[in-house]
């Protein structure tokens, strides 16, 4: 990636960029601490993201970052949303949680120019609660979108190089993630969505490629 740079936190689907013409964006979201700033750091090749939202995984916002700006008009090639910490699981008061997953639904449901969601999900450990709610929620929003506006969902599980990349751990954390997105999160066996490993240890970059494949066939008309 040429550039990219922070464009705005956004509490609301009021506060949304809504250029002229769309901008697909896509959206990296998991638990705080499943390593998301470190595997969207390996997918930009940054080391650190710049935000003006630094208050360590308590932000409860959609932060914005233009990717790829045009040198003549600026406009950025897709949008990366960085959404931190499922925060309507964490420990903040009711109507927070409440109000933090509405966001989250009409989001998912309506905002047309989102192209791709990766749900990022610790390898070493069996997806949350906050995790098969989130599975639910994108299933839905998917079901009640037309077909010409759906957006692709990737599981991501992280840190697999915690488990020794061994084929058994891995084919392991993979069947586990299939048995929570059929038996909690309703996706039919038929229609799982695709499920990658990453890591961002070391320099292996390991499931980069994986994420721009998917990145590049959802921006494509
Ligand atoms: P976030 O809270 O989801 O943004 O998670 P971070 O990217 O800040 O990572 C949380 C912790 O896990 C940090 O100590 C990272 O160094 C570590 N971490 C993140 N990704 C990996 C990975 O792929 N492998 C290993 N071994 N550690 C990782």
């Amino acid at each position: 990636v040429a550039g990219v740079d922070f464009e705005k936190s956004c509490a609301a689907m009021a506060d949304l960029p809504t250029p002229e013409r769309p901008i697909p964006e896509v959206v990296f979201v998991g638990r705080s601490n499943v390593g998301k700033s470190s595997l969207v750091n390996m997918v930009l090749n940054r080391k650190q993201l710049a935000s003006t939202s630094e208050t360590a995984g308590h932000t409860r916002t959609f932060d914005y970052y233009r990717c790829n700006r045009n040198r003549t008009d600026g406009r950025p090639e897709f949008y990366l949303v960085d959404v931190p910490g499922m925060g309507f699981a964490e420990n903040v008061s009711r109507g927070m949680q409440d109000s933090w997953r509405g966001l989250h639904e009409r989001y998912f449901r309506v905002r047309e120019s989102l192209r791709v969601v990766f749900h990022l999900i610790d390898s070493r450990r069996p997806p949350m609660n906050t995790d098969v709610t989130l599975m639910n929620m994108v299933r839905e929003a998917l079901d009640e979108r037309p077909a010409s506006q759906r957006f692709a969902y990737v599981v991501v599980l992280t840190k697999v190089d915690k488990i020794g990349y061994r084929e058994t751990s891995v084919k392991k954390a993979v069947e586990q993630t299939v048995e929570c997105l059929t038996s909690r999160g309703g996706w039919p066996a038929s229609h799982l969505p695709p499920i990658i490993t990453s890591s961002a240890a070391k320099k292996t970059r390991h499931g980069r490629d994986d994420i721009w494949r998917h990145m590049r066939a959802a921006f494509s008309p």
